[in-house]
């Protein structure tokens, strides 16, 4: 069986060299004699990777020095809890912006600890635009200021950075994270479940300003504690070891290849394949409004929801799987992160253009 173009949202493709080298050193990594599945996570040979991890992390997200570098468990949604257990710690409230499901999800967890209120949202519009905000839409003393910057589901990506003055701000980077270049100061805290764009499943990259680590709740699990992991490098417990492992691989080869400016380049290209035809069609719905559209998820739909489901077999069959939209809002999506080579959405541009042709009403 041949390998197929994969356009599922996460866990999702991954770069092929990096597979190809996990493939290499999978039964003896290095010097070893052991496979790093195997490794105890305190031996000389794992402190390196893991160590590489971080240094080509910051490497490729010029992260400043005032900020730590955590891999933890539990991917994004343990971070839905972590945040606000770690900085809910002044007034105990904290405003979030409603973009999606993720930012909903985010907001009920956060619910549980504090005054949550919600600074904008665009549910009303079924989340096909990213709300504006001024430094008058959040409470002056509130403990941070969240915000989901690429809406996987719907498509959306924020085309700004909220101004929130002194407020710390918490983005959920999940689907977007290092997909192109971003100002790390401009955030307290970016965290990014790694299975989209970073790796496979099962750990959250979390980059987290100094001055917000160590004033956690005192009834803070010690799992999601910042001040636990920032002390113990990660390693308070065992660490997600491989995970861990396949995010250096995949932090280097986008060091190998050009770095953060040279991702957004292809991204850029890629994305604008697929939504320059969705402009000049009629036969597909594009439903994100154009300024709020992500680069990294594009979604868009025949109108028809047995057509729709037609084109997913269809395409399958073509070689182009996972192109079903979420099942919150149906459709189509094809997620197009840093590893879907240019060549994959061309075949699927070419099949889109086919299925439009085959399935007209003219
Ligand atoms: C996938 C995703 C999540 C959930 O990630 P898990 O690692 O499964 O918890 C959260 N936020 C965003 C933006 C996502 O895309």
């Amino acid at each position: 069986m041949e390998r197929v173009y994969n356009f599922a949202a996460g866990p999702s493709t991954l770069p092929l060299d990096v597979l190809k080298k996990v493939q290499e050193n999978l039964l003896c990594y290095g010097e070893s004699g052991m496979s790093v599945m195997e490794m105890s996570h305190r031996s000389a040979d794992y402190s390196a990777i893991r160590d590489g991890a971080e240094k080509a992390l910051r490497e490729l997200m010029n992260i400043p020095d005032n900020y730590k570098v955590l891999f933890m468990h539990g991917g994004a949604t343990g971070q839905f809890a972590a945040v606000p257990l770690n900085l809910l710690n002044g007034s105990g409230k904290a405003d979030y912006v409603l973009s999606g499901v993720f930012s909903k999800k985010a907001s009920v967890e956060a619910q549980k600890y504090g005054d949550i209120a919600i600074a904008a949202s665009s549910a009303g519009a079924n989340f096909s635009f990213i709300p504006a905000t001024t430094r008058e839409s959040f409470r002056p003393d509130a403990d941070y200021v969240h915000i989901c910057f690429n809406n996987t589901i719907y498509g959306t990506r924020f085309p700004y950075i909220p101004d929130t003055g002194d407020i710390p701000l918490v983005a959920d980077m999940s689907s977007c994270i290092a997909s192109e270049p971003v100002d790390v100061s401009k955030f307290g805290v970016i965290y990014a479940g790694a299975q989209k764009n970073m790796g496979i499943a099962g750990m959250a990259i979390v980059i987290v300003r100094e001055d917000l680590i160590g004033k956690a709740r005192e009834n803070t699990p010690a799992i999601l504690d910042y001040r636990l992991a920032a002390e113990n490098d990660s390693m308070y417990n065992t660490p997600p070891c491989w995970s861990i492992y396949i995010t250096k691989l995949v932090c280097d080869w986008l060091l190998e290849n050009g770095g953060l400016e040279a991702a957004k380049a292809r991204n850029e290209e890629k994305a604008a394949l697929l939504y320059d035809y969705l402009d000049h069609q009629d036969f597909y719905v594009a439903p994100v409004d154009a300024p709020s559209r992500s680069m990294m998820n594009v979604v868009f739909r025949t109108g028809d929801a047995e057509l729709d489901k037609l084109f997913v077999s269809e395409a399958a069959q073509a070689g182009l799987k996972s192109l079903k939209g979420h099942k919150a809002v149906g459709g189509l999506r094809a997620s197009i992160y840093n590893a879907m080579p240019k060549e994959g959405v061309e075949k699927l541009l070419a099949f889109m253009k086919q299925f439009a042709q085959n399935h007209s009403q003219q």
